[in-house]
């Protein structure tokens, strides 16, 4: 039974546009939170309802990376979510334990969520992972047809949803997912950051 996800995504038309602005600069500083004051130095609690409905999601992605982590694999996981936010799949980095090229998360949640509904077609389906798809994983996404992928950690070295390349949104394709990056940003970074260090 995967675990449902206390805060659902708000539909498949929850999220905002599909170039994000930067978050918190433009919005009005005073928020009237109780029980939350001495909180507007820290960028974390500001509520972004583009980001905050992908939070839940991506800490299981993280959980998924960890997985990889204990394996030797540099830490990535991913999950897919159904229209409705109900997780149908997970995926975590396997190149190493298993010895294949092709075996980064994106592609194994993305198998497995297409062998739980049946189709491989993931219409209305979220991929959220913890770092930014390669060229491979969002040709995948763009094949798959999911209607979104949400991120963590910008890949600027071999990121292909927006850093080096945006393949996902390249306009000459006739599906073009939305992308959502920089949900739990820092801390998918600090993830993969402390994997290299250890090593
Ligand atoms: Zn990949």
């Amino acid at each position: 039974m995967p675990p449902h996800l206390p805060a659902e995504p708000a539909g498949p038309t929850g999220s905002v546009g599909s170039a994000p602005p930067a978050p918190a600069d433009s919005a009005p500083a005073p928020d009237p939170r109780p029980g939350d004051a001495g909180a507007p130095s820290r960028p974390g609690p500001s509520p972004d309802p583009v980001r905050d409905p992908w939070r839940s999601a991506m800490r299981l992605a993280l959980a998924e990376a960890d997985a990889a982590a204990a394996a030797g694999d540099v830490p990535v996981g991913a999950v897919v979510l159904s229209p409705d936010g109900e997780v149908l799949a997970r995926g975590h980095n396997e190149r190493e334990a298993t010895g294949d090229p092709t075996a980064h998360a994106e592609v194994l949640a993305l198998r497995r969520a297409a062998e739980a509904t049946g189709e491989w077609r993931l219409t209305g389906c979220t991929l959220v992972v913890t770092l930014e798809p390669c060229v491979m994983c969002a040709g995948a996404l763009v094949q798959a047809r999911v209607a979104r992928v949400v991120f963590g950690a910008v890949d600027e070295k071999a990121g292909a949803a927006g850093s080096l390349w945006d393949l996902v949104r390249d306009r000459r394709l006739n599906h073009r997912p939305e992308v959502i990056h920089d949900v739990l940003g820092e801390e998918c970074a600090q993830q993969l950051t402390a994997f290299f260090r250890a090593r």
